[in-house]
């Protein structure tokens, strides 16, 4: 199951009562539903993400050292 994005910025689309969009790439929530991939290609909310995406790995310890029987052991 994928995770779903919906703290990027969004804006109302004055021709809809209630309907919101993307405030970076005007693509409609209803469209973007939640998925990374659904922005523009060229969305600002898109290349901030994967900035902070970048950011999270390098905070998190890797994975497949974990694998190793006794890397718990390290002190
Ligand atoms: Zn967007």
């Amino acid at each position: 199951m994928k995770p779903f994005y919906i703290d990027y910025p969004q804006e109302k689309i004055e021709e809809h009562q209630h309907a919101y969009r993307c405030a970076y790439c005007k693509i409609p929530t209803t469209v973007i539903f939640g998925l990374l991939e659904n922005h523009a290609a060229d969305c600002n909310y898109l290349a901030q993400h994967s900035k902070w995406v970048q950011i999270e790995a390098k905070l998190k310890p890797h994975r497949d050292h974990f694998d190793e029987p006794h890397a718990d052991e390290v002190d």
